[in-house]
């Protein structure tokens, strides 16, 4: 049941560069796999198929933005979500202007907390919530690194709808989600189900988590939608 581990395909020509971002992007609990071009970049997109890609815009050979547009291109890749980085903020303008469709850009020097935190932001939009985190609320421990649930040192099975949707609650216990934005979060704002689909997983996600006893840690709010806690 489990997801496997997030893959992150970064593509950069400076070595250096290239493996202090790969050291802390493992470090977050995701699988790298690296390119030093951008034809080696596409070749790569093809071959692991990464949840998410970082791209250099200088690059030998084929550009950043080549590389970017060729992605976008392509019915099989054009979803995957695309960081790209740059020298220069004139530099992301420019790539705004070209519409090469990157979903987000970094501008260089970055601080790699702050790139991390955009790729956790992309792949929570693609993947949902609590990509590479430990999250816990009263006895549940959710590990986003290794896709597990425990609940008093139980390991709870969960589908990857549920999964999801757990991470969501944890993420925030406490607050109220209405069901739309749960869609949103959960099933991606393209997606075709309506909000009894919620209601139908959230049972789900009820029943995995009382399985080995507890007290059933969602609420339901009437009129609102459903809280952690
Ligand atoms: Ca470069």
């Amino acid at each position: 049941m489990a997801a496997a581990q997030p893959c992150v395909l970064l593509v950069e020509d400076e070595a250096a560069q290239r493996e202090v971002l790969s050291y802390n992007l493992e470090a977050e609990g995701f699988r790298v796999v690296q390119a030093g071009s951008g034809d080696e970049g596409l070749l790569l997109v093809s071959e692991e198929m990464p949840d998410l890609i970082v791209l250099d815009w200088m690059l030998p050979g084929v550009s950043g933005i080549e590389v970017c547009r060729q992605i976008k291109s392509r019915q099989d890749t054009k979803d995957i979500p695309v960081i790209m980085l740059s020298a220069r903020s004139e530099e992301v303008d420019k790539v705004r202007g070209l519409e090469t469709g990157a979903d987000d850009y970094v501008v260089k020097p970055y601080s790699v907390k702050e790139l991390l935190a955009r790729v956790r932001a992309q792949l929570r939009r693609t993947r949902g919530a609590a990509v590479g985190a430990r999250l816990s609320f009263e006895d549940i421990v959710l590990d986003g690194e290794t896709y597990t649930v425990t609940r008093a040192g139980e390991s709870i099975k969960l589908g990857p709808t549920e999964f999801r949707l757990l991470s969501q609650f944890m993420e925030k216990p406490g607050r109220v989600w209405p069901r739309e934005q749960m869609l949103d979060r959960v099933w991606g704002r393209d997606s075709y189900v309506d909000t009894r689909t919620v209601d139908v997983h959230v049972g789900r996600l009820r029943k995995a988590l009382t399985a080995f006893g507890g007290s059933d840690p969602i609420r339901t709010v009437r009129g609102a939608g459903y809280s952690l806690g």
